[in-house]
Formats: C-alpha cells, structure tokens, sequence
C-alpha cells in the first residue's frame, strides 16, 4: 500500500485525486489531506477517505488537526506517506513541495508555481534528498508519457497545447474590455477560479514553458507553444530524428493524476470516458497571438532572465489575479502590472531561498500598489 498525502483537497485538482484514489483504494492509501479554509469538506473527505492526518490552513472546526501553514510540511512529510500530490495554489505551496522532495517523496506536482519561483532549488532538493517531480500539469504529463522510455538526450523540442482560452479569437481591442466573469468562462477545462483566468490571460501559458524547462531540461529557444482549441492533444515531442509523439485524450485531470501516481507504470482504469478519434475531431492547431496576450511573452521573458525574474512575475500575476477576482483590477490591466513590476525588478540569482522569498514579497507590494 502506497501512503499519499493530498495537499489542496479540496479544491478542483484535489477532488479529482480523492475521485481516482477511491477507485484504487488497494493500492493506495489516504494517509492525509489538507484545505485551506473550506472545513465541512475536508471533515468530510477525511472521514470518507479515513486520512490519519487532516490540516486546516486557515480557520477552525476540524478536530484532531494541524492547523497553519505548518500543517502543509506536516502532511508533506509524514512517515506514512510515500507520494504527496501537491495541488496548493500558488507561492504558498513551495516549503511543502521542498520539505517533501527533501524528505526523499515523490511529488506529484499540480502546483506549477512552486517550480517557477525556485526551479533550480526545487530540483536541487530532489536530487539532495531523492524525491521526484512527476508533473500533474496535462501538458507536461503528456510530453513526460511520450518521452518515457526515450535515450536521454533525444528530446530536441517540446510542443505544449493551449487552448486559448476563452477570448482565442477576440481581436486585442474587445479583449481590453473584457470582464473577469468572461474571463471565468473557460471554453475546454473545469478548474479553480486562479488557473481559469491565468488561462484567460495566457500566463498560464507561460508559467508551463517555464515548468517545462525545468521539467525536461530544455532551454527556451527549444519549447514552443501552440493554440488547439479543442484541448484534445496535450502535448508533444518531438526527438532529435525528426519524429515527433503526442498525448491525446478527452480533457480530464483524472489521467495524469492517476499517470503522476503510477509512473513509469499504468493502473487498470475504466473511470474515464474512453477516446473516440470520430466524436474528438476535427482538430486544429493555430499560432499563439502574442501581441493579444502580452502576458504570455512577459512570462516567457522572464523564464529566459532566470534568477528571480520568474518568482517576480509569478508574485504579480498572483496579486493581480486576486485584485481582478475581488473587483479591484479590471481583467483587461492584469499585462500592465506584471509588466510594471517586471520593468522595477532587478534580478537577481535564485541559489537562495531567502532571496527567492525577498524578491516574492517585493514583487507582491510593488504589485498591490500598481492595482490601486
Ligand atoms: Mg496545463
């Protein structure tokens, strides 16, 4: 039995794992969960899933738990538990995805953010304390299913799907104006109110290219990224002869869940729809318009500057994603204050984590007093 901490249960990604893990329950086991402050799921959750170990981030009501952001390194570490799956959002995942990878786990990594701030620190711990990161990410699963198996070396480029969003084909003067209910419309996938408008905006675009470079240990100039509306093929590679391999599948977070829990290993599952080629086309793929989505190129910017400059448009997204979503931003300014803060920021080397926290919490002031 294999013990598995879910850190974020119960938002999007987190129910989904509990969903696949409840039709493995002989393989895997429910050690702990942890929420933020939605207490009634969670009590709800734990029972249902019989975790030893429940933490509560913020706010009261579930006894017999952690309670504060320690609790996230509590359930990360835990004796019992063999895979944490990370599916905090935002900065605040980072010390647990460390204190896991250090403590020798495998962290199955729906947190992108957290290897975007500290990448080269992230990969570090792993190696240090041998864990592993198996991306939860659909793109990056689908690129990691393609290159299982493959010499190490072959890899020449990775191709990541987006499906654009919901303002794919606004021109860019209606897409200043859109609201952020707009914005929460997400054409293809279900997901949590951040990553729906990081995907309206198109940084979270940008935040994969970075996640993948540290993932597969690509430079920029080798990941590209193109628009497929239909989110059907999640990924692909392509291999220094030329060929080139795809993941393809209805859009679901269930599979590469259920991949980052078994890899390089394959589960039996009937819980997903089964892929119809017919029913799933036609497919089309389409250029990414970078100057309609100047976040995107922001991000991609700050990924090739390295050091703190990614940690720092992470901050201001996020700061800016909250502003946006609490009515105080209009969604359309979301580019001009990551683009402010980026323009302030003199970057620095990431070898520290201290360093990563300071130019985190400056990037975060500087963006709170762009949004006024
Ligand atoms: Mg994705």
């Amino acid at each position: 039995m294999i013990g598995v901490a879910v850190l974020g249960s119960t938002g999007s990604v987190g129910t989904n794992t509990l969903r696949v893990l409840a039709r493995h329950r002989d393989r895997f086991r429910v050690v702990a969960l942890t929420a933020y402050d939605s207490a009634d799921l969670l009590k709800r959750q734990a029972r249902e899933a019989g975790a030893a170990f429940v933490g509560l981030v913020q706010g009261t009501g579930v006894a017999g738990t952690g309670m504060g952001e320690g609790c996230l390194v509590e359930a990360a570490t835990h004796a019992d538990v063999k895979i944490v799956v990370n599916a905090i959002v935002g900065a605040a995942g980072l010390p647990a995805t460390l204190a896991a990878l250090r403590a020798g786990k495998r962290v199955a990594l729906a947190n992108k953010e957290t290897l975007v701030m500290a990448g080269d620190l992230v990969l570090e711990a792993a190696r240090r304390g041998g864990g592993e990161i198996v991306p939860i990410d659909s793109e990056h699963s689908a690129v990691l299913q393609c290159v299982t198996g493959a010499r190490a070396g072959t890899l020449r480029r990775l191709i990541l799907t987006a499906s654009g969003g919901p303002f794919r084909d606004w021109p860019a003067e209606r897409l200043a104006g859109a609201t952020v209910k707009e914005a929460l419309n997400h054409p293809t996938w279900r997901m949590g109110p951040k990553i729906t408008l990081d995907s309206a905006t198109l940084v979270n675009k940008a935040l994969e290219v970075i996640e993948g470079h540290f993932l597969f240990g690509l430079g920029y100039e080798a990941i590209d990224v193109v628009v497929h509306p239909q989110s059907i093929v999640h990924g692909l590679a392509e291999f220094t002869d030329g060929s080139v391999l795809a993941q393809v599948g209805f859009p679901t977070m269930e599979l590469p869940i259920l991949y980052a829990l078994t890899h390089p290993e394959r589960l039996p599952d009937d819980g997903t729809r089964r892929f119809d080629p017919v029913a799933a086309g036609p497919l089309t793929f389409e250029p990414l318009r970078r100057d309609a989505f100047p976040a995107f190129g922001l991000g991609v910017n700050a990924g090739c500057n390295g050091g703190t400059a990614p940690a720092v448009f992470n901050a201001a997204n996020e700061v800016a994603v909250e502003a946006c979503l609490a009515g105080r931003l209009a969604f359309g300014r979301i580019p001009d204050v990551i683009a402010r803060v980026l323009e302030a920021h003199d970057v620095q080397p990431a070898g520290d984590l201290a360093v990563v926290l300071a130019a985190d919490r400056w990037a975060r002031e500087r963006a709170e007093a762009a949004c006024s």
